[in-house]
């Protein structure tokens, strides 16, 4: 079984408190998913493996440490996974990105794909994929199916806010993914909002609705 990371770090929960807030403007809710995906990356990022190499510093020549794993790829699930990219490019730079759009329909609750482009040596890479809300899981089952698909094998998940169904339900799918979230509340209600959340991410992210 994947492990489940949750953050206890007291910047990232004091961040997500603002970030839940309904007076929190657009371009803070932006700011703050930023700040938090950052804190995040740097946990998701804990066991990327090292090699030595040779540095020469202004006082003298010494050995020290290069990352010497797979090139990092960073998948946001659309749209509201886009919050969570500047984050996680600000410490893995050299990362690539890819895009895979899935909505829920609003009867079913399924997903629905309607995008996708990936990297095109994905394969090679360690992916990350990203989605600032994991509420039912299906978005990220699919998204994560797919990745499968196009012969992902390491993969790796990261949220800022969840709930048991959702953790759960992405477990019980796939259960060799590392899931990493800030936060588990306490619910899904009958419209799938995680409950208390934060409300809809796309829509506070882009000042939609
Ligand atoms: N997606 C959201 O944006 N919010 C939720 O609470 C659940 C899914």
């Amino acid at each position: 079984m994947g492990k489940l990371f949750v953050m206890d770090h007291p910047l990232i929960q004091d961040k997500v408190t603002k970030l839940r807030d309904i007076n929190t403007s657009s371009k803070e809710f932006r700011e703050l998913a930023s700040e938090i995906s950052m804190l995040i990356a740097y946990e998701a990022t804990r066991d990327f493996p090292l090699r030595d190499v040779t540095v020469k510093t202004p006082v003298a020549e010494t050995t020290s440490k290069k990352l010497a794993g797979k090139k990092v790829a960073v998948i946001p699930i659309l749209r509201a996974g886009l919050g969570m990219v500047d984050g996680f490019m600000s410490l893995i730079p050299s990362a690539k990105i890819g895009h895979i759009g899935v909505y829920r329909d609003h009867d079913t609750l399924q997903p629905i794909e309607y995008y996708a482009k990936l990297p095109k040596d994905i394969e090679m890479r360690q992916v990350i994929v990203v989605d600032p809300m994991l509420a039912t899981g299906n978005s990220s089952i699919h998204a994560i199916n797919y990745l499968k698909k196009n012969n992902v094998k390491d993969i790796k998940f990261a949220c800022i806010i969840s709930c048991p169904e959702g953790v759960k339900a992405l477990q019980e799918a796939h259960p060799d993914i590392d899931i990493f979230v800030a936060v588990i509340d306490e619910k899904l209600n009958e419209d799938a909002y995680i409950v208390p959340g934060l409300g809809d991410a796309g829509d506070r992210l882009f000042g939609t609705k």
